[in-house]
C-alpha cells in the first residue's frame, strides 16, 4: 500500500520547515505520496489581516510561485525518491469562535482560490478544478484553541461537497467521522520536523494522481496507521 501524507505545511505559510528539506524529510522517511498545503487564510478579521502581514499565508500575488516550487521539487522527488508530490493549499477561515472556523485542503489545485469566499463558491470553484475537497481536523482537538467546527456543524448543508474528512489529525482520532460513515484520510498536519511522527494514510491504489484522487473520493481501499520512529 502507498503511505500517503496529504496535509503538510512549509516555509511558504506557518510551518517551520523550507519545502526543499521537508521534501526530503518526507522522502528519506519511505513516504510514496504527500501533498504541500500551506495556509491561504481569510483577511477579513484581524486574525487574518496578522496572518498575512508575518506571511503565514499564501496570497493571490504569490501563488504562481508557490505552484511552480512545488511543482519543480515534485521533479526532484520523483526523480530522487519515486514519491509523488501534489500541490494544495488549505483554506483557512479562522474566527475567534471555533463553531464559525473551519479548514478545507484542496489537493491538486491550479488556480487560487480566496478564503474570504462563502463556502459553496469556494467547494464549486474547487470541484471546477477537479481538485480533492478535505475537511480538515473538523471535531473537537486536544489543543482546544486550534478547534474548527463549522463543517461538522453544518454537515447537513455541507457534506455533498466534501471528498474526506480527516478522521485523524496528528495526535487526534476523530471517531464521529466513522459514525457518520464520511470517507476519511488521515495526516500528520506537518509544521515541525517531529510532526511526522502522527497519523498518516495508506491507499491501495497506483501511485498517480487520478487514481489517488478516485481511492480516496471511493474511500475502497483507504486505512490508517499511526507512524512511529
Ligand atoms: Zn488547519
Ligand atoms: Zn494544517
Amino acid at each position: 500500500m502507498l503511505l500517503c501524507d496529504f496535509h503538510i505545511h512549509t516555509k511558504y505559510s506557518d510551518g517551520s520547515v523550507e519545502l526543499r528539506r521537508t521534501i526530503d524529510i518526507f522522502g528519506q522517511a519511505g513516504f510514496d505520496v504527500i501533498a504541500i498545503t500551506d495556509h491561504v487564510v481569510n483577511g477579513d478579521n484581524s486574525i487574518g489581516k496578522f496572518a498575512r502581514r508575518f506571511k503565514f499565508s499564501v496570497t493571490a500575488e504569490n501563488f504562481d510561485e508557490y505552484i511552480s516550487s512545488i511543482k519543480y521539487e515534485a521533479q526532484r522527488a520523483w526523480d530522487k525518491y519515486e514519491m509523488l508530490v501534489i500541490p494544495g493549499i488549505e483554506i483557512s477561515k479562522n474566527y475567534i469562535s471555533p463553531d464559525k472556523s473551519a479548514h478545507i485542503l484542496i489537493i491538486d489545485i491550479k488556480d487560487f482560490i480566496p478564503a474570504c469566499m462563502n463556502y459553496e463558491r469556494i467547494f464549486l470553484d474547487a470541484k471546477r478544478q477537479d481538485t480533492l475537497i478535505v475537511a480538515c481536523h473538523p471535531h473537537n482537538m486536544s489543543d482546544m484553541s486550534r478547534d474548527t467546527l463549522f463543517l461538522w456543524n453544518n454537515r447537513d448543508k455541507y457534506a455533498k461537497y466534501i471528498d474526506a474528512w480527516e478522521i485523524a489529525n496528528r495526535d487526534d482520532v476523530f471517531n464521529v467521522i466513522s459514525l457518520k460513515k464520511y470517507p476519511y484520510i488521515a495526516n500528520s498536519d506537518f509544521h515541525k520536523v517531529r510532526h511526522l511522527y502522527s497519523w498518516k494514510t495508506l491507499l491501495n491504489c497506483e501511485k498517480n494522481v487520478e487514481s489517488i484522487k478516485q481511492c480516496i473520493k471511493h474511500n475502497k481501499g483507504v486505512a490508517i496507521t499511526l507512524f512511529r520512529n
